[in-house]
């Protein structure tokens, strides 16, 4: 028989032979577009903290002052006695941008996929999903124990085929902007077919948060869709807000729905009312400081000009990803250790994250970014030939 030890131990062999072993890194300073690792400073391509919020000034005060009033953990779960006024505040704010009746926090973007999900889908139901899909929802649609299918990238046709032939209650779910491709869903063509098929569409805007549309209210807003096309829209707090969490925006039935139900959300203690009271000025910030997404948007530009120019291989991406594809992984950690030489920080995303063969260097842009600093990835890149 083989033990747990024999187990564990095969995988981590295995893996180390594939170049598939995964390493951290320690950072020694707060996360920004110049990051300290062992003593060294590294221009960073590798953050999700898309415009620079998580180390703003602002938002540090708001945390700061946020914990000397309420302390730093929550004490509970929401439903017991860790439900307080920053939590509130946070919500309230969240349904007014994003146009929805309620929005509710969860711990985690994973648990409020997962929990919401297994919330609303039943053995009997169907659940679509694209086929790069995050992790989280792939998860959340599985543990549903509905019937589960996934269909081609991007591909609304081969979705309508796959609805059609479906019986039941059926749900549509998409990331708006792919995490490792950096691409959009169609979102209209997709709420359009929904609608026709009578399914609800649930998008997870983890990485158009903040980034795209009006006041940076995300890839749905942007689309021109509201909470008749997407009845369930998600999002984090981790990434372009520059805090953590994640929330749930819809009507009063999902949201209480959700409160009543989502073991993920009632089992589990609630963020940190500091972080919420940081989340919450970052919002303001979307707002207030709009010239960080403009600020994006031309760097975004600048290195696909540039990129282009080299002869790079970019991907069909308009966000903060712009993902270069290596091929194989091997190729993939070669390049970002030629680069991490360099002073440059890119991570290698190689398979199980991606599909084999289709390892990649996710560069992602930052408002943080000077263009100077754009200009010189372009540079390095250059050097090291990665197309
Ligand atoms: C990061 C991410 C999540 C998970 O969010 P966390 O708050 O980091 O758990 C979910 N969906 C997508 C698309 C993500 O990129």
């Amino acid at each position: 028989m083989v033990g747990f030890e024999q187990r564990l131990g095969a995988v981590l062999a295995e893996r180390r032979q594939q170049g598939l072993y995964r390493q951290r890194l320690t950072l020694e300073s707060a996360q920004g577009p110049v990051v300290r690792v062992d003593g060294k400073e590294y221009l960073n391509f590798c953050s999700n903290d898309y415009l620079g919020l998580a180390a703003h000034p602002k938002v540090i005060e708001s945390f700061q002052r946020a914990a000397s009033a309420y302390g730093v953990g929550s004490g509970a779960s929401h439903l017991v006695c860790g439900h307080s006024h920053p939590h509130r505040a946070l919500e309230e704010a969240l349904a007014e941008l994003t146009g929805r009746g309620r929005a509710l926090l969860f711990s985690s973007g994973f648990a409020a996929n997962t929990g919401t999900l297994t919330t609303l889908l039943q053995p009997g139901d169907h659940v679509f999903q694209d086929r790069l899909n995050h992790a989280s929802l792939l998860d959340g649609g599985l543990h549903s124990g509905a019937r589960f299918r996934r269909f081609a990238h991007n591909d609304v046709a081969d979705l309508q085929r796959r609805l059609a032939a479906a019986q039941g209650l059926k749900l549509v779910v998409v990331d708006g902007v792919f995490s490792m491709d950096g691409d959009s869903a169609p979102l209209a063509r997709l709420a359009a077919l929904c609608r026709r098929e009578q399914a609800w569409l649930m998008v997870d805007d983890a990485h158009g948060f903040g980034v795209m549309g009006d006041n940076g209210a995300g890839s749905v807003q942007a689309a021109g869709l509201g909470s008749g096309d997407v009845p369930v829209l998600m999002a984090t707090l981790g990434k372009a807000l520059g805090s953590a969490g994640a929330f749930v925006a819809g009507d009063e039935l999902l949201i209480e729905g959700l409160i009543q139900q989502a073991r993920n959300y009632i089992y589990t203690t609630a963020i940190p009312p500091a972080v919420a009271a940081a989340a919450l000025t970052a919002l303001h910030l979307l707002r207030e400081e709009s010239w960080r997404r403009e600020h994006l948007h031309q760097l975004i530009a600048r290195f696909r000009r540039g990129a282009a120019e080299l002869g790079l291989a970019l991907m069909h991406s308009n966000s903060a990803i712009q993902p270069l594809l290596c091929g194989e992984a091997a190729r993939a950690v070669e390049l970002s250790r030629q680069l991490r030489e360099r002073g440059l920080l890119i991570g290698a995303i190689r398979p199980p994250t991606v599909p084999a063969g289709t390892s990649r260097l996710r560069i992602t842009l930052s408002a943080g970014h000077s263009e100077q600093q754009v200009d010189r990835l372009l540079e390095e890149l250059g050097r090291c030939q990665c197309s």
